[in-house]
């Protein structure tokens, strides 16, 4: 008797933490990386934005074998525009923020390996400086028809809030231009450095007259589709720590705890 209601105490307090029981949240799903690196004394960012490559192979078996479509941010803008071309039932975009090197070298290898579709937000300054990747990778990346990109802004600003109108404007617009002509590609995507900016009507209203159609936030949940444009879109941040369990909530649930 004790034991039962010990266990009935642990099941109910591991309910209270864990949203295993929510029903699955339809909608899309936008999984957010930065680093897909093995964290170690050499990293300057916080522990929690580089999620080890085996780790990052690991969640996207888990993706595949539970029946979800990477798609890339252009078949995302093509459901938008063209009706009759319809994404699939559980597409998932996966998405890198800022540039970094191993997007290159570590995940872009695993997601070529799994033929997985796959985009990066691109700080443009970032491109070509230490730890960042190349314009000729990005264009690889590009050619291989699995990756697919949008801004994060020129200069990765820490809050763009505070930067006067031409700045933001100068951050939104010449991103956008920049990345176009150098991968020769339309970017209508963008992704607000750190979040910031994300529920700033001002700032929202400055993304869309700049030419973008889709924004992006950090804040976490599943996105209902279609989307109506009132909030930007959420995503899920996979921080270093998580194991499957917590992949697999995010990505059903929209949250990994209460
Ligand atoms: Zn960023």
């Amino acid at each position: 008797m004790f034991t039962i209601i010990l266990l009935v105490i642990i099941l109910i307090i591991f309910s209270a933490k864990y949203p295993w029981w929510l029903p699955a949240k339809k909608g899309l799903t936008v999984l957010m990386y930065h680093h897909i690196y093995k964290y170690d004394e050499t990293c300057d960012l916080e522990k929690a934005l580089y999620v080890e490559p085996k780790k990052f192979s690991k969640q996207m078996d888990f993706l595949l074998k539970h029946k979800y479509t990477p798609i890339t941010l252009e078949e995302l803008s093509k459901s938008y525009k063209d009706e009759t071309f319809k994404l699939p039932e559980k597409p998932v975009l996966i998405t890198f923020d800022d540039g970094w090197s191993d997007n290159y070298t570590n995940a872009f290898k695993i997601l070529k390996e799994k033929n997985i579709k796959a985009n990066i937000f691109i700080s443009c300054n970032f491109i070509e400086q230490k730890n960042c990747m190349t314009w000729n990778q990005l264009l690889e990346m590009k050619n291989s028809g699995l990756i697919s990109f949008g801004s994060h802004t020129v200069n990765h600003p820490t809050d763009i809030q505070t930067l006067n109108d031409n700045d933001i404007i100068k951050e939104l617009k010449e991103s956008k231009q920049i990345l176009e002509k150098k991968l020769n590609i339309k970017i209508d995507s963008f992704a607000y450095p750190s979040g910031k900016g994300a529920t700033n009507k001002k700032i929202r209203a400055m993304v869309f007259d700049s030419g973008y159609s889709f924004d992006f936030s950090t804040k976490r949940g599943i996105t209902p589709f279609k989307w109506n444009k009132e909030k930007a879109i959420k995503r899920l941040y996979i921080k270093e720590n998580y194991n499957i369990f917590d992949f697999y909530l995010l990505i059903t649930k929209g949250k990994n705890s209460f």
